[in-house]
């Protein structure tokens, strides 16, 4: 353990602003002394204390309760101590002031200093309070943009995901066991492939290993989002799409800073998953952009529509026909990226007939998708909806569905081609035991990195820098 990790630490746990209730947290060994002179009482472990906060003169702050969990049983696993104050930007830097100011008269705490990101849960999971896919998922529920993406992550936290690791590491185990013990008997090597029926398990662990995987993906999905692009002439109807399909379900609308020609970004969910949308208003080539504002919110739109999960490209069917803007639609389409994601979306389907619809379809280039709608009556935003999830790979309900990560999503493919690798060897029937081994032994540890069994330092500082202060 890192000597930073044996530091006491303090930090303001509550979000910034004002609010009805603040907290100040202190997590460390020996908190006893400071929580005395913080609130002039002994404080009984793990129940609320109503009472004064004490400036350095024994003058209160503030009031407030006081909450003393002496270690283990705490969330760091260490003492924790927490005032909750007023919410008030100054009341709460003045407490933690305070905190650090109490620990260093008379050397009480000397090193107690103020927490980085994360270093809570940090500890949590170097004391074995949480494992690391369980820390990881207490800052995507802080960070949920879903009501689906938020249980999802409860779901991990409470140990969902991670059980389903430890129970593949454990048949895994299993089958280690008797390949190694088997090592010992060089002579007896095929034989052991036949009865421990070694095969059979490796086939069965990677069944449940791709279940395992295709769950996470879903829960990635969740935690991530799609990227969607509207594309199209100007009046195609962007906006009015952006605004029908924000307004099927109750929206979450964050516009992206920009002007009003750059692109403009809101997220929505379809079925509880985040849909990031870029409305690509007014694009145009570079050469006909007026000025270099708005060069450069095309150029951002550009950028955008490389990285898309989708791109919908949008035809005004009133129009589509007239040979000028099926040539400026065309010129669009020929520099959007990859077909295979590229959607195209005929709108104004209540301002056309039948027939009209049906010549329109029918110029549509073999193999490409394309369907009908209407942004104004709605009619057809359903299957819009559905071709969108569809093309995300989303096909779970949320129910069931735990949070993951790429980090996770990666050491889970790892560790399926160590199996893919373990039975390529399995099935040579020659000296391959010792690698067959080898290949178990490294798709064990690839699952262990999800959990934190294996881990770097440096991968957990990755994971943990990203939290807010004060988790
Ligand atoms: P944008 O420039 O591509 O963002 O297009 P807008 O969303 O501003 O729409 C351009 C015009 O077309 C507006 O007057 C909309 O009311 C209209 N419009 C958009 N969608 C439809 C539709 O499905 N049916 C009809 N009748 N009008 C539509």
């Amino acid at each position: 353990m890192l000597a930073r990790h044996q530091d006491p630490i303090v930090a303001i746990a509550t979000a910034p602003g004002r609010g009805a209730v603040g907290i100040v947290r202190v997590s460390g060994r020996g908190l006893a002394p400071l929580a005395r002179r913080l609130t002039g009482r002994d404080l009984a472990p793990r129940v609320a204390t109503y009472g004064p906060f004490l400036d350095a003169e024994g003058r209160p702050i503030d009031q407030g309760l006081a909450l003393y969990f002496p270690a283990p049983h705490s969330y760091t696993g260490e003492d924790v101590l927490e005032l909750q104050a007023h919410g008030g930007p100054v009341v709460l830097q003045l407490l933690m002031a305070r905190c650090l100011q109490a620990a260093a008269e008379g050397e009480l705490l000397p090193r107690l200093r103020p927490a980085e990101p994360g270093e809570f849960t940090e500890r949590a999971f170097l004391n074995d309070k949480l494992d690391l896919a369980q820390a990881e998922a207490v800052a995507d529920l802080i960070d949920a943009s879903t009501e689906a993406a938020a249980r999802s992550a409860a779901r991990s936290l409470s140990g969902d995901f991670s059980r389903r690791i430890e129970a593949l590491r454990d048949g895994l185990v299993e089958l280690r066991m008797l390949v190694e013990a088997t090592l010992d008997f060089p002579e007896e090597e095929i034989d052991f492939l036949e009865k421990a029926d070694a095969r059979g398990r490796l086939a069965r662990l990677a069944e449940r290993l791709d279940v395992v995987l295709d769950t996470a993906r879903q829960g990635a999905l969740l935690r991530e989002g799609l990227t969607v692009v509207i594309a199209g002439q100007p009046n195609a109807g962007k906006s009015s799409l952006l605004n029908a399909l924000a307004g099927a379900e109750l929206a979450i609308v964050t516009p992206i800073a920009g002007t009003t020609r750059d692109r403009v970004s809101e997220t929505l969910q379809i079925e509880g998953v985040p849909v990031h949308v870029i409305d690509t208003a007014g694009l145009r080539s570079d050469a006909e952009a007026a000025d270099e504002v708005e060069r450069i919110g095309i150029a951002r739109s550009w950028e955008a529509i490389a990285g898309a999960d989708a791109v919908l490209m949008l035809h005004d069917l009133t129009r589509c026909l007239d040979p000028d803007y099926a040539a400026a639609d065309r010129a669009i389409e020929a520099r959007l990226p990859d077909r295979s994601r590229r959607v195209h979306v005929f709108n104004k389907t209540d301002r056309v007939d039948a027939a009209h619809r049906a010549a329109v379809l029918a110029g549509v280039p073999e193999g490409e998708r394309a369907l009908t709608l209407s942004a104004k009556t709605r009619d057809g935003l359903e299957g819009l909806r559905r071709l969108l999830l569809d093309l995300a790979g989303w096909h779970a309900s949320p129910d069931g569905v735990f949070i993951a990560r790429e980090r996770h999503l990666t050491a889970l493919r790892r560790a399926r081609e160590h199996l893919e690798l373990a039975a390529g060897w399995a099935a040579r029937r020659d000296e391959a035991l010792d690698l067959f081994a080898e290949e178990l032994r490294l798709s064990h540890d690839a699952l262990g990195e999800i959990t934190g069994a294996f881990s770097a330092d440096d991968l957990l500082g990755v994971i943990f820098s990203r939290f807010c202060i004060g988790k």
